[in-house]
C-alpha cells in the first residue's frame, strides 16, 4: 500500500513518516484535516515529464488540480509553466512569479478580465469559442492556440471526458479551422493546435486516436490556409493510482508515447516537427499529497463499522463527484494488524458523505490518525465550506522540514463574508 503514498513515505517505529516527519508530529503541529505534500514527489514528476517532451517541448502545470502559489513556484524552479483557466488561477501563477511565456490561458468561457490579463502579460490564449478570436484581438491578445475537439470518446468518468463530439470544450474541426483563419487575419500569432482528451485516462487508446486526428487537422490547415502549426499541445489527463485495486499506466511512459506519436504523425503528413506541449495536473501533485484526518466517533453496528473523521466531502468531494475510491492507513499504528473492516464517513450532514466504503484498519478508536494517500489533486482545489466547515491547511514537507503553504481557514474567515 505504501506505493500509493509519496516517494518519501516510510513506516518507522510503527508510524507513517512523510518527508522525514512523523504523521502524528505534523498533525499535532498543524492540526487536522491536513493536506501534506511531498516536495520530492512533485519535483521527480516534474523533471520526468519535462524529459518526456524533449528540449524543445514545454510542460505547463494544470493549475486547477491544486492551485497553490508555493507549488507553482516550486514547479517553475524545475522549468514548468502553468495552464490557467480563470483570472483567479492566473493571479496565483503571477504571484508565483510566472510570466507570459510561462503561461497558457484556457477556459471555455473566458471573461474580459482574463483576456485583458492575458494581453497585459503577452500570454497565449487557447481559443475555445467561435467569437473568441474577435474578443481576444479587441483585448490586445497577441498569441493563440486553437483547441480542436476531434470526436474521440475516452474511457474515463463521464464528468471528465472532454474530447468527444458535443463537448462543451473546444471547436469541431471546421470551426477550429475558421478560428485559425480569423486569428491570422486579425494579425495574431497562431502558435499551434491544442487537444485535451479527458482526465485520468485508463490507457493510450483515446489519446493515440486523438493525436492522429490532430495531425490530420494540422494538415488541413496547411492545405487550406497555408499555415503550419509550430506547437502540438496535447493537454493533460495522465492518471495516478488512488486505490490498491487500480491499475493505471505510468504518466511519464504515456507522455513519452504521446510525444513520439505526435512527432511521427506530423512527419507522416509532411508537416514540420511541432514542439510538444503538455498540461499535466493530476499526475504532478496527486501522489504527492496525503490527507491526515483525526478519527472521532466510532460506531460498531451489525451492518458495518463507521469511523467518522473530522473532514469529508467538504475537503475531498471526489467520491461523490466521480465515484472515486480511496484507502487509508492508521498512521500512528501502521505496524498493527489491520483486523477490522470499516467504512470511513465524513462529518457532514449527508448520508452520501462517505470517503471510503471499505478499508481494513487496526481496531479503530477515537483519536486515531488516518492517512489517505493519493489525495493531492482535485481535492482542496474543489473544497467547499459545506456545513460551515473551514477549509484545511496544506504543508509541503521535505528532509524533515515542513512549510505551511496554505493556512487553515477559520470560522472568522467564513463570517467575514457575511453581512
Ligand atoms: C484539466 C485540464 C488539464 C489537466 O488535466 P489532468 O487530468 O489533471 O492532467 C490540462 N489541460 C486542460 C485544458 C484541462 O482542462
Amino acid at each position: 500500500m505504501l506505493d500509493l503514498f509519496p516517494l518519501s513515505a516510510r513506516i518507522e517505529g510503527g508510524e507513517l513518516v512523510l518527508g522525514g516527519l512523523a504523521a502524528s508530529e505534523l498533525a499535532d503541529r498543524f492540526g487536522t484535516p491536513l493536506y501534506v505534500y511531498c516536495e520530492e514527489t512533485v519535483r521527480e514528476r516534474a523533471r520526468s515529464l519535462r524529459d518526456a517532451v524533449g528540449t524543445d517541448g514545454r510542460v505547463f502545470y494544470g493549475t486547477k488540480a491544486f492551485p497553490n502559489v508555493a507549488v507553482l513556484r516550486l514547479l517553475r524552479e524545475d522549468g514548468l509553466g502553468a495552464d490557467v483557466a480563470s483570472a483567479g488561477e492566473l493571479a496565483f501563477a503571477v504571484a508565483a512569479g510566472l510570466g507570459g511565456d510561462e503561461l497558457v490561458i484556457h477556459g471555455n468561457n473566458k471573461d474580459e478580465a482574463l483576456l485583458g490579463e492575458a494581453a497585459r502579460l503577452r500570454a497565449p490564449i487557447v481559443v475555445d469559442a467561435p467569437d473568441e478570436v474577435a474578443l481576444a484581438a479587441a483585448a490586445g491578445v497577441e498569441r493563440a492556440l486553437v483547441r480542436v475537439t476531434l470526436g474521440v470518446d475516452a474511457d474515463t468518468h463521464e464528468a471528465i471526458v472532454t474530447g468527444h463530439h458535443g463537448s462543451k470544450f473546444g471547436l469541431p474541426p471546421d470551426e477550429a479551422l475558421r478560428a485559425v483563419r480569423d486569428a491570422l487575419a486579425r494579425g495574431l500569432d497562431v502558435l499551434g493546435v491544442h487537444v485535451h482528451v479527458g482526465s485520468q485516462l485508463p490507457d493510450f487508446t483515446a489519446q493515440a486516436e486523438t493525436i492522429l486526428r490532430l495531425a490530420a487537422f494540422a494538415a488541413s490547415c496547411r492545405d487550406e490556409l497555408g499555415w503550419e502549426a509550430r506547437v502540438a499541445d496535447l493537454g493533460g489527463g495522465f492518471g495516478i493510482r488512488h486505490h490498491p485495486d487500480e491499475d493505471v499506466p505510468d504518466a511519464v511512459a504515456l507522455a513519452e508515447v504521446a510525444a513520439s506519436t505526435a512527432r511521427a504523425a506530423f512527419r507522416d503528413l509532411g508537416l514540420p516537427q511541432p514542439a510538444i506541449w503538455l498540461e499535466p495536473g493530476r499526475c504532478l501533485v496527486g501522489r504527492a499529497g496525503v490527507t491526515l484526518y483525526r478519527v472521532g466517533a466510532v460506531k460498531r453496528l451489525p451492518e458495518r463499522t463507521w469511523v467518522a473523521i473530522d473532514g469529508g466531502m467538504s475537503d475531498n468531494p471526489r467520491p461523490q463527484l466521480y465515484g472515486a475510491r480511496y484507502t487509508a492507513l492508521s498512521a500512528a499504528r501502521a505496524d498493527e494488524q489491520p483486523d477490522e473492516l470499516a467504512s470511513v464517513a465524513g462529518m457532514h450532514c449527508e448520508s452520501g458523505d462517505v470517503l471510503i466504503d471499505d478499508v481494513r484498519l487496526p481496531s479503530p478508536r477515537r483519536g486515531d490518525l488516518l492517512a489517505v494517500p493519493a489525495t493531492g489533486a482535485y481535492t482542496l482545489a474543489m473544497s467547499s465550506t459545506y456545513n460551515g466547515v473551514p477549509r484545511p491547511a496544506a504543508v509541503l514537507v521535505r528532509g524533515g522540514e515542513a512549510r505551511l503553504v496554505r493556512c487553515r481557514e477559520t470560522v472568522d474567515d467564513l463570517l467575514r463574508s457575511e453581512t
